[in-house]
């Protein structure tokens, strides 16, 4: 639940598919299927954060500061394991890249072509997989790929992907707020970086009902939609400045849930169920609010919330929204 000025990439920490060099994997001593499954369930968990994370900025483009067009398509590329060799075999692959997620209800997700691991040749005219790419570990091809999407989509509105058995699909794109969500394969650790949403797969509120669980994607989401890394890069991290970013987000939750169709009060009900038992600790300490105070000012703006989408049909927070710090400073 925290802001951070800059962070590891995510896809260090992918499911098991062994840490071990090419040379050194002894076939023998691999177990495919328990690699399968453990690389589906990472999939899996992927999955249910990228189908919050679409609703939460589908939802919200009307107001974000910057849009970027999308199909909610999420790529894998083999050579970000720790072992290329073991994943492409577990998963009965050729090449190195396939479909990771598609956002349910997102352009990639409605038109069907899209199930996890069906493999990818064609990115518009690029083949990914003849890029260069390190040994293993090698996240950077993987972004690189993500790049060249959006490049196309902001250039056609619509990407052309070409799968392993020639067939191909045209998926035109919609508006988003610019986010990214990235499941990390280890930690219980939720952070956002003012470009990405990163959350580890150990965090808690994965076993939580859908729009609860959304309570903290939204949170993470709310500091990158006001801009709180940057601010706090500008006007220094010390507690003050914290507490007030982490106050913003949290009472922004509901504003955001609810433009995404969910209830704002799971916003509440999330810090409900998560604060008791995990707002101890490094958390209780006075960069944040207590976790009951926290839900109070949550439920707070809740009344201001059904009373606009009552007379306007959303919750316009880029108008209505009362800011705890002044964005333009430091600028
Ligand atoms: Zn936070």
């Amino acid at each position: 639940m925290r802001v951070f000025a800059a962070i590891a990439c995510a896809c260090l920490g992918l499911p098991a598919a062994a840490a071990a060099l090419a040379s050194d994997i002894n076939w023998d001593r691999v177990d495919l299927p328990s690699e399968r499954a453990a690389i589906e369930r990472f999939q899996a968990f992927d999955q249910r954060l990228q189908d919050v994370g679409w609703k939460l900025v589908r939802g919200n483009a009307a107001f974000c500061d910057r849009v970027i067009p999308s199909i909610g398509l999420q790529l894998q590329d083999l050579a970000s394991y720790g072992a290329p060799e073991v994943a492409r075999a577990a998963l009965g692959m050729e090449g190195d890249f396939a479909v990771q997620t598609a956002a349910r209800g997102s352009p990639a997700g409605l038109s069907g072509e899209f199930p996890g691991n069906r493999e990818v040749t064609r990115l518009a005219r690029m083949d990914p997989n003849q890029w260069e790419a390190g040994e293993r570990l090698y996240w950077q091809r993987l972004t690189k790929a993500h790049d060249h999407v959006d490049a196309m989509l902001a250039e056609h509105g619509g990407i052309e992907v070409t799968f392993a058995n020639g067939e191909s699909v045209k998926v035109g794109s919609v508006d988003v707020c610019a986010t990214r969500f990235e499941l990390m394969g280890e930690g219980s650790r939720a952070v956002a970086d003012g470009n990405r949403v990163v959350i580890g797969i150990d965090f808690p509120g994965f076993s939580y009902p859908e729009e609860v669980f959304a309570g903290v994607v939204a949170h993470e989401l709310a500091h990158n939609l006001l801009g709180h890394s940057a601010w706090l890069d500008r006007n220094g991290r010390g507690r003050r400045n914290v507490r007030k970013t982490e106050r913003e987000a949290d009472r922004l939750m509901p504003w955001i849930m609810a433009n995404a169709g969910y209830d704002p009060v799971f916003a509440q009900r999330f810090m409900e169920q998560w604060g008791p038992r995990h707002d101890g600790g490094l958390l209780r300490n006075r960069s944040h609010d207590g976790w009951d105070e926290r839900a109070e000012f949550i439920a707070e703006e809740i009344p201001t919330i059904h009373a606009l989408i009552e007379s306007e049909g959303a919750a316009d927070w880029r108008t209505h929204f009362r800011r705890e710090i002044d964005p333009q400073k430091g600028l």
